[in-house]
């Protein structure tokens, strides 16, 4: 619970604060009341989730299965892939961020994607996204500064859960991570989109688009067919609109599909360079039966975009040796069973 939450039931902010530090810290609070403190003991919860097993790989990113059967990431920035250009981050702290699942499976079944491949199974609690972290946090040799939800799921559907575990995440008394920092990533349910900008939260958010053409994006994203790419497209400019911040537009790039010129130009077309960020990942993984752009065709894609002066940035998408890479979270044999 979030101090706001106590105050709804009568209690003032600061011993609110008091309160959520105890839950989350395990502190002891002085000038409280023992009955509010069996209260909170009762009604909250601030366990890390079990890991069940983690797997390291050779760049740094370890992906963790916890014993609900889902799977996070550990970040590592600047990444430690040999031979990796970390000069940009020089007199920089070293960090981590954590990719977190917010639902066990996903209904949006994404063409390119492992987790889509499982189906929908439930959506996690506000204290089970919160826990993943916390697990990951507490075996940390950095700081965690940096949350995404870009792992199992599709967080605009189980939205209140999601918004809660960003708040207490990003809370001083809780997670005391920058909302800024925090990155709630969708497919385009474009209802939530337009609730979560009207609420003003300060989360980044970004939009999974990977293809510009609505019949083509159809083929790869059946969600299209839900909330099509043009409501979308009007969504995410509006949210830039009212946050004043760009929004992040992840474009999987799938060989000899979304690839070419013409694939470029028409995400040139679609959107306004002065409100969004293209964020270009390489296909990961056999779901599918996808194969990566080829050297040529992605560098012809990328010239497309900077004669537009789109902004972009290629993400390096880590921990291919262990599959936790972008679109391969799948909970393992023995985790889907788990679900
Ligand atoms: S890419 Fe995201 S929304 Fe699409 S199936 Fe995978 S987890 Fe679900």
């Amino acid at each position: 619970m979030l101090p706001e939450d106590w105050v709804a039931r009568g209690l003032p902010i600061e011993v609110g604060r008091k309160l959520m530090t105890a839950a989350i810290r395990g502190n002891e609070v002085r000038g409280v009341k023992r009955a509010a403190l069996e209260e909170i003991e009762r009604t909250t919860s601030a366990e890390s989730l079990r890991i069940e097993k983690r797997e390291t790989a050779p760049d740094g990113f370890v992906k963790y299965l916890f014993e609900i059967g889902v799977e996070a990431v550990r970040i590592p920035v600047p990444c430690e892939a040999p031979g990796a250009d970390v000069s940009a981050y020089a007199g920089k702290e070293k960090k981590y961020i954590v990719c977190v699942s917010s639902q066990a499976g996903c209904a949006l079944a994404c063409s390119f994607c492992a987790t889509g491949a499982l189906g929908f199974r439930r959506n996690l609690t506000a204290a089970e996204i919160v826990g993943q972290v916390l697990a990951v946090r507490a075996e940390a040799d950095r700081p965690v500064r940096g949350v995404v939800f870009m792992g199992m799921g599709e967080p605009f559907l189980n939205y209140d859960h999601v918004i809660q575990a960003a708040r207490i995440l990003c809370h001083p008394s809780g997670g005391a991570i920058d909302a800024k920092s925090i990155t709630i990533s969708t497919a385009g349910i474009v209802p939530q989109i337009r609730r979560f900008t009207e609420e003003g939260h300060k989360f980044r958010l970004a939009v999974s688009l990977t293809h510009a053409v609505p019949s083509q994006r159809r083929k790869l994203m059946p969600i299209e067919q839900v909330h099509p790419t043009e409501e979308l497209v009007r969504a995410l400019h509006d949210h830039a609109r009212a946050r004043k911040t760009r929004v992040l537009v992840e474009y999987v790039l799938l060989g000899g599909v979304n690839d070419s010129p013409a694939d470029a130009k028409a995400l040139v077309d679609l959107l306004d360079r002065k409100l969004v960020k293209v964020d270009l990942i390489d296909v990961n993984g056999d779901t599918g039966g996808y194969r990566r752009a080829s050297k040529k065709a992605r560098s012809a894609f990328l010239d497309v975009l900077a004669g537009a002066q789109i902004p972009f940035a290629i993400r390096y998408s880590g921990g291919q040796e262990v599959s936790a890479g972008c679109g391969q979270l799948a909970a393992g044999e023995r985790g889907a069973r788990m679900l």
